[in-house]
């Protein structure tokens, strides 16, 4: 056990899990009096199509339960995606060995807000219309464009058959039926009795448009177009409770079996490899659905953004960035905010610059650290924890996740002491950090 036993000797212990891709983070901080340490745990899950993912989740809540005695102080569900989510409900008879004294949610989550009532109502419509056009451009043949959506759609989990990411945040509200709380900006940062550190809520931010913005801007400020919105209002009319074939299946041949019939190959489609046939355009296919690819990545960066981001203030005054999956908007957010009053006054840009310790936001892809308005605050930057799976991320296509600029930006900053849970310790790791196959955790002095 890295962490020492005897209170005040350490600060803090951030544990990292590797299960895959997705996340899971167990942070101890002592108490004053010597008591039991206060355990927080932040997400637990791992991305669709990972080998065995159940047995991998289980570990990982096995491993908790052992190392907080089977009680977890506060626990944070940062946002609505089946890498941050999975464990809760892939690993059940793991899970029932810990309790939660704490649960806290994002803002965004709240079924009492309005504007939050409004977000979810939002995603659940273009979940379903991505689900139809998912079905629609299969049935048009269009397989490479279908098997993208798809790739997107399933962070939400197995919508269609089985769990969602719905079923599994359901099962976290009801974790700490006493202590679920629904976080946001403008709170008061918190305190635990016994606990040298102050918990501030980051993100999600209120403001409509920067909870929107997912990319960075180039030059004035556009926010872009609103696919979500386009899907909503010129996509989803279009199609159907039946997956979007304006005709009943029993009048339909799909395209894949009507390529296979001499008659409707001979008209649509052509024998001689390079020559379409002349009366190829009147095939009614996919190229509607064109453009479905984008329309699912900005929902996928919608729920990014909605992402609870915490900031722990240590004793010391150092901090603690753990980012979820926010994105532009809410790093933008951050610089204006400010919680107390003078002398005791704190901002954003405080918290920023007085970080010791990054928790990469969305597994180091390239809109969710920022630069300027990010990386270049943390001038005290000691260690980079980056829960990312690069083998994984390439079989889905996402080539710059993690972004290599930010790998090498994260590797100058910390003195090559960047964690990643698919690699083996850095060389600049310091000697207080514990590896082996399951997790890799920092000792914070
Ligand atoms: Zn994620």
């Amino acid at each position: 056990m890295a962490a020492p036993q005897t209170a005040n000797n350490y600060r803090a212990t951030v544990r990292m899990y590797r299960q895959g891709l997705g996340d899971c983070f167990l942070i101890r901080l002592p108490r004053q009096d010597g008591g039991k340490d206060f355990f927080v745990m932040i997400d637990c899950g791992v991305i669709q199509g990972t080998p065995n993912a159940a047995g991998k989740m289980a570990d990982v809540l096995d491993d908790i339960a052992k190392e907080t005695g089977g009680e977890v102080d506060l626990l944070l569900a940062t946002h609505e995606h089946w890498d941050h989510l999975s464990g809760f409900v892939q690993a059940e008879e793991s899970l029932k060995k810990l309790t939660f004294k704490e649960v806290w949610l994002a803002w965004t989550e709240d079924p009492e807000d309005k504007q939050a009532q409004a977000l979810v109502a939002r995603r659940t419509k273009a979940l379903a219309a991505l689900q139809a056009t998912q079905a629609r451009l299969h049935l048009s043949g269009e397989e490479k464009a279908a098997a993208e959506v798809a790739s997107l759609v399933e962070f939400f989990g197995a919508a269609r058959r089985g769990t969602s990411t719905k079923d599994a945040l359901e099962k976290v509200r009801k974790l700490a039926p006493d202590g679920l709380r629904y976080c946001a900006p403008e709170d008061a940062p918190t305190k635990f009795e016994g606990v040298d550190a102050r918990f501030y809520v980051l993100g999600p931010p209120r403001d409509p448009k920067l909870l929107r913005k997912t990319l960075p801007s180039k030059g004035a400020e556009g926010y872009g177009m609103d696919r979500v919105q386009f899907l909503l209002d010129s996509v989803a009319p279009c199609l159907d409770a039946s997956g979007g074939n304006p005709f009943s299946p029993m009048w339909t041949i799909p395209v894949t079996a009507a390529q296979t019939m001499p008659f409707f190959r001979e008209r649509y489609w052509s024998d001689r490899p390079g020559v379409a046939s002349p009366d190829a355009w009147r095939r009614i296919d996919g190229a509607w659905l064109e453009g479905s690819t984008e329309m699912a990545l900005q929902l996928d960066s919608e729920t990014n953004n909605t992402s609870l981001v915490l900031a722990i203030e240590l004793g010391d005054q150092s901090v603690l960035l753990f980012a979820a999956d926010a994105q532009v908007g809410s790093w933008l957010s951050w610089q204006n905010l400010e919680w107390g009053k003078d002398p005791n006054r704190v901002t954003g840009p405080d918290l920023l610059k007085r970080t010791r310790l990054y928790k990469v936001g969305h597994h180091g892809s390239h809109n969710a650290t920022l630069r300027e308005m990010g990386l270049e605050q943390m001038p005290k930057l000691q260690v980079a924890f980056l829960s990312v799976n690069k083998d994984m991320a390439m079989s889905k296509k996402w080539n710059r996740m993690p972004l290599e600029d930010l790998v090498r930006e994260l590797t100058k900053k910390t003195g090559d002491f960047v964690v990643r849970s698919d690699f083996p310790l850095p060389a600049g790791a310091s000697a207080t950090t514990e590896t082996n196959e399951l997790y890799h955790e920092v000792c914070l002095p």
